[in-house]
């Protein structure tokens, strides 16, 4: 497909089969959904409770918790529950490795709470055990009427599939490289993973499937492959991503292109978190990749400049912080009150080089006062100035100006 027919968009999404997550359709012509997962002891029913509705009232559509072992695992339906009783229904769904098939079959009320199962195939179970292990737990997902993800992963790939296709591939005339290998296992676990569970009577919709490196060029290639190669909905993420700004720009750069394709139904963030950074940064970040792409809008986006000589202080970036905090917050009750507000766009400009002209592009935009300009900030509102600000209160009022032209 010639670039010049998406330049100026995202190719249309990829047709995948739509699976219902509780409340959540992921796939199909849902929009791609955000998801991330909590890093508390799942045991520790209070801090999980605390993490899940802090993902969730984030933005965070469906939240996955560690269940690795019996004590995890009879924490689950507590934590669902205590959540319901607060009113949140995100969907919660169980990592499950080595032991889920033991897990589910002595805790049958965890089994009911999750509203989706994550099995990585590399780590069902080795040997003989595997096959039967995996038929379990895609046996639980029939019994309790659940979706599962098979979900791969490079840094636990099924070991002896892996040495199968070296096998395979030293007689071919012109043998892959390690790494096309590698990834041609990585696809393999999960296609014959999910080929398996459809023989074992799940349906198609009620599997997503997700193939997860932690490089980026590497990411890109496995996922254009797996896209051909099925209709399964698609979980994307850069495993392992990092931490900080290497871990946003690694998963944004690898999942832009994807999505940039129609590639992804639903994606997460893994990022390392820095110290004292709140677990939902991940979900920040989701939601303003899909927003900056022009997939979804969720929160009203703050166009700022970098600031530079001109600017005669910081204050114009506090403005710029100040009125991004101000709509996110506000957004919560906006999207009952206010419905379409996530749409709006904002301009906070530092002086008069380019600020007028960024805020008459936005619905609402202030320009600053720069070194040398008269202390004054137009105000411009629907691409016409509106009015001059002036003094101490300039974020207060403009901030006011603001929820004013939401009220509008
Ligand atoms: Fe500098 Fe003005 Fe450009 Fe902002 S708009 S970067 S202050 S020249």
């Amino acid at each position: 497909q010639p670039l010049s027919d998406w330049a100026f968009g995202p190719a249309p999404r990829r047709p995948t089969r739509q699976v219902r997550i509780g409340g959540v359709a992921v796939g199909g012509d849902a929009p791609v959904v955000v998801q991330s997962m909590t890093n508390t002891d799942t045991a520790d029913v209070a801090s999980t409770v605390k993490q899940v509705a802090d993902l969730w009232r984030a933005g965070s559509e469906l939240v996955r918790i560690t269940v690795n072992n019996p004590e995890s695992a009879a924490a689950v339906p507590r934590i669902v529950e205590k959540l319901a009783m607060m009113g949140i229904e995100v969907p919660v769904i169980g990592d499950f490795h080595y032991n889920g098939h033991q897990l589910l079959a002595n805790e049958p009320a965890c089994a009911r709470a999750l509203a989706k199962y994550r099995i990585n195939p590399g780590n069902v179970g080795f040997g003989k055990k595997r096959d039967t292990q995996f038929a379990q737990l895609i046996e639980f997902a029939l019994q309790y009427g659940k979706p599962v993800r098979i979900g791969a992963n490079w840094g636990s790939l099924d070991q002896s599939l892996a040495a199968q296709l070296m096998d395979e591939n030293a007689s071919r005339p012109e043998p892959w490289d390690a790494g096309r290998v590698l990834r041609e296992a990585l696809i393999r676990s999960a296609l014959d993973s999910a080929a398996r569970a459809v023989d074992l009577g799940l349906p198609a919709e009620r599997i997503i499937l997700s193939c997860k490196v932690s490089g980026v060029q590497e990411l890109i290639a496995v996922y254009r492959d797996l896209a051909q190669r099925s209709d399964f909905a698609l979980h994307l993420g850069l495993t392992e991503a990092g931490i900080g700004s290497k871990g946003i720009v690694a998963s944004s750069a690898a999942l832009a292109v994807l999505m940039q394709e129609g590639i992804g139904d639903t994606i997460r963030i893994s990022l390392t978190p820095e110290p004292g950074a709140p677990r939902t940064q991940e979900v920040v970040v989701a939601q303003e990749l899909l927003q900056t792409m022009g997939l979804r809008a969720f929160t009203p986006m703050v166009t700022a400049c970098p600031g530079c000589g001109r600017t005669t202080s910081e204050f114009f970036q506090e403005l710029a912080k100040v009125v991004q905090e101000h709509v996110r917050a506000k957004m919560p009750e906006w999207k009952v009150t206010h419905p379409g507000a996530e749409h709006l766009t904002l301009a906070v400009m530092g002086c008069v080089v380019n600020g007028p002209g960024e805020s008459r592009h936005a619905d609402i935009g202030i320009s600053l006062p720069g070194t040398g300009e008269a202390p004054a900030a137009p105000v411009f509102i629907d691409g016409q100035k509106s009015v001059t600000l002036r003094g101490e209160n300039i974020a207060h009022e403009f901030v006011a100006l603001v929820d004013d032209y939401v009220e509008r």
